[in-house]
């Protein structure tokens, strides 16, 4: 156990007080003697979970290589954990390889093994600096050797042949689904526990490899499961498809559960943590803590993709610690593993999943360096988080902006048509939140109770098309209550498995039915911004544009009518020909067609927009399209957002409550290289001016920058705090003590 297991441990739990913390209320105390729980207590989704989860911090892993067995340091690696003040270590035991002498048959030790036993020594090393340690196995390939003993432990393909490595055809792949992983693993990872009683068990692509397997194993099971054969076809919208998909989820379930109890029969206070959960829901009801593997950019990915991720995660796990796991080297699809990233890359990647609420965890392959640049960037790293830990121990995010994430319609809703993908509507949409320097959240679909979402003032649906019934009542209760909605495109026109419905779920909410038609790709077509005919003045969504009298439109576009009354801001002006040029000319130049529905609501505000305007954003990037998403939230919001910022660049805005303070965290993403990495230098930005909500009943006792390490004298009025921040090179945060309001 760690050092503090005899120590009286005071373990906080949030007893579903999310909503009240954001006023200030301390989270009740209780004590108990944490190594001393037996089972722990069950909690409800997003609640902490009794246990060691919520200590560590800073988190490091070190992934062996089959000859670091006396070849490696393991004094030097300790010698950095403490450098990094890291209070958790994941470590390389089993699984592909053993790093330490295991008695179970056919698990491999290391050829460099020998008498010697790395695991062992490194886990004790971290304890003795007082880390919690996880043990790192890798179930998803095996030697000839047991393919032979247990032909029916490895993966078949679709031809019926068992399935070789793709990286190391010396290796055969696993059935993860079958006795390999049930049985076989479930020793490993017994041994392993009860013999170094560790904290966990981290099992890395523990989940199907390379594809479906159709083995003895899989098919059987399916069957007596379903009554079916395996599908073929790889179409969401095929029945058996719908069918595995959701077998190959429960089989899953059903194996973090196994591996769970197993763990814990072992240490108590031990748990399972599988490396991607099998769907976001599961992990909301099991998981005590959770990590995204999401280790560095690639490709055209912008570097809030670090923090989407977290926000993700946080979805599902609310207030229970995650992790991010970022690398040190170039995470291309070649595979350089060994290679080092640029620092301001790096601290990039690491700050958006910060800011956003993940805890680091760095990893590293081999326990041999040969490029070393990395190790005093990710010290810098660190030891800024230690210093400032107090400020990033979150207890509640404040932004009253939700995201609806929608699994199901990742899984079951391929898009509208040829060229429509409902992630690119998602992707489109947070792109514009970040730019309009908005806080906000992700809200799961699987979680939409009314006290989730009674934090939010406005819930977006960025093409949220999967949507059953159940989930589309509660949306509209929740728009009943006073909340506001924005919705795009084909939000709530199939069902939760992808079906078609003949309206909108949402249509009364909307005041707009289907017409049965969708458009697109339209080639040239335009939006009209009309002035109101009676007022001759621009409705509040359109500010900015007023001197546009017409705006690209988008690509794709959902044909509706009005059941009600609308105002007529945003009007079609249909495509036209685009060449031969001398043909390009508008044939109809105004329609009464409206391009988006806006309505008031009880306390809340409805717009619906039809067509792909955050589909579009994502492909075109318009900057007008960026400014109407600004601009129509923000009506649909109708508060002033709780936090604001002035000055140039692009900034990623989040800001949390502590116990006894809140942060605003400012992230640079201000760099030519912002949509293709990696970073060649950071750009600072600034000044900036900061103005802050103060939560109710509240006041501000200091605020102070973390980075640079400075006080602030900021300018109170009517609840409103208003500072400058003068510089921020990659990461500030406003750190702001408060305590009561004298009255
Ligand atoms: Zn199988």
């Amino acid at each position: 156990m760690p050092k503090d297991s005899t120590r009286r441990d005071f373990l906080r739990v949030a007893g579903g007080a999310t909503a009240s913390l954001a006023h200030g209320a301390t989270l009740p105390l209780i004590a108990l003697d944490g190594a001393a729980q037996a089972a722990p207590p069950a909690a409800a989704p997003g609640e902490l979970m009794a246990g060691w989860f919520d200590r560590p911090m800073r988190w490091v892993q070190l992934t062996l290589v089959e000859n670091d067995p006396g070849r490696f340091d393991p004094q030097f690696w300790l010698d950095y954990f403490k450098r990094l003040h890291a209070d958790a270590a994941t470590l390389s035991a089993g699984g592909i390889v053993a790093y330490y002498p295991t008695e179970v048959p056919l698990h491999h030790r290391s050829a460099w093994l020998g008498s010697s036993d790395p695991f062992g020594t490194m886990v004790k090393g971290c304890r003795d600096l007082g880390m919690h340690v996880v043990a790192r196995t890798d179930p998803h390939a095996v030697r000839d050797e047991v393919r032979q003993a247990h032909p029916d432990w490895i993966a078949v393909n679709r031809d019926g042949q068992p399935v070789r490595h793709w990286a190391n055809p010396e290796l055969w792949v696993t059935c993860a689904l079958g006795p390999y992983n049930f049985e076989f693993m479930d020793q490993v990872h017994r041994e392993i526990v009860a013999r170094y009683r560790i904290d966990g068990v981290f099992a890395n692509r523990w989940a199907p490899q390379g594809g479906d397997c159709f083995c003895v194993h899989c098919q059987q099971n399916f069957k007596a499961a379903t009554g079916l054969a395996l599908p073929r076809t790889t179409n969401p919208r095929d029945e058996a498809r719908r069918q595995y998909l959701e077998w190959r989820t429960e089989r899953l379930i059903e194996l973090w559960k196994r591996w769970d109890a197993t763990v814990q029969a072992a240490n108590a206070a031990a748990r399972f943590i599988p490396n991607g959960p099998p769907s976001m829901k599961s992990a909301g009801e099991l998981a005590a803590i959770q990590f995204t593997d999401n280790q560095a950019r690639r490709g055209l990915t912008p570097p809030w993709n670090n923090g989407r991720r977290a926000k993700e995660l946080r979805s599902v796990m609310g207030r229970r610690p995650i992790g991010g796991i970022f690398s040190v080297g170039v995470e291309e699809p070649y595979r350089w593993k060994d290679s080092v990233q640029s620092e301001p890359e790096i601290r990039l990647w690491v700050a958006e999943g910060t800011a956003n609420g993940m805890r680091p965890w760095v990893t590293k392959f081999s326990g041999v360096l040969y490029d070393r640049r990395w190790l005093p960037a990710v010290e810098r790293i660190y030891d800024w988080h230690y210093k400032h830990e107090r400020y990033l121990r979150n207890e509640a995010p404040l932004a009253r902006i939700g995201l609806l994430y929608s699994e199901q319609t990742s899984r079951y809703h391929p898009g509208v048509v040829n060229g429509d993908r409902a992630d690119d509507h998602v992707l489109g949409m947070y792109h514009a939140l970040i730019e309009a320097r908005l806080p906000f959240e992700l809200v799961h679909e699987g979680y939409l109770t009314s006290e989730r979402l009674s934090q939010f003032k406005v819930l977006i649906l960025a093409d949220t098309a999967a949507l059953s019934d159940a989930q589309c009542a509660a949306l509209k209760a929740y728009v009943e209550g006073g909340g506001s909605l924005v919705a795009t495109f084909a939000s709530s026109l199939y069902d939760e498995w992808g079906q078609q419905r003949k309206d909108f779920g949402l249509a009364d909410v909307f005041g707009v039915s289907f017409n049965g038609r969708i458009d697109g790709p339209m080639q040239n077509s335009y939006l009209s911004i009309d002035p109101d005919p009676k007022t001759k003045t621009h409705h509040a969504v359109l500010q900015g544009l007023e001197d546009a009298t017409r705006i690209i439109n988008g690509v794709f576009r959902v044909d509706v009518r009005p059941t009600r009354e609308f105002p007529s801001p945003l009007t079609l002006i249909p495509t036209y020909p685009d060449l031969p040029m001398e043909d390009v000319y508008p044939r109809v130049p105004h329609t009464d067609t409206r391009e988006l529905y806006l309505r008031d609501l009880g306390r809340g505000r409805v717009a619906y927009v039809p067509w792909d305007i955050d589909r579009t954003f994502w492909e075109v990037m318009s900057p007008d399209h960026g400014r109407l998403l600004r601009n129509v939230i923000t009506w649909a919001m109708n508060e002033r957002p709780i936090v604001e910022v002035d000055g140039r660049g692009v900034i990623d805005v989040t800001v949390w409550r502590q116990r006894d303070s809140m942060t605003v965290h400012l992230v640079n993403l201000t760099n030519p290289m912002m949509m293709k990495g990696p970073l060649r230098e950071t750009i600072p930005i600034g000044p900036l001016t900061v103005r802050v909500r103060v939560p109710n009943g509240l006041a501000v006792r200091k605020a102070h920058l973390l980075t640079a390490g400075t006080t602030l004298q900021p300018q109170q009025a009517a609840g409103t705090m208003t500072l400058t921040v003068p510089t921020v090179d990659v990461h500030e945060v406003v750190a702001i003590d408060l305590e009561p309001a004298r009255r």
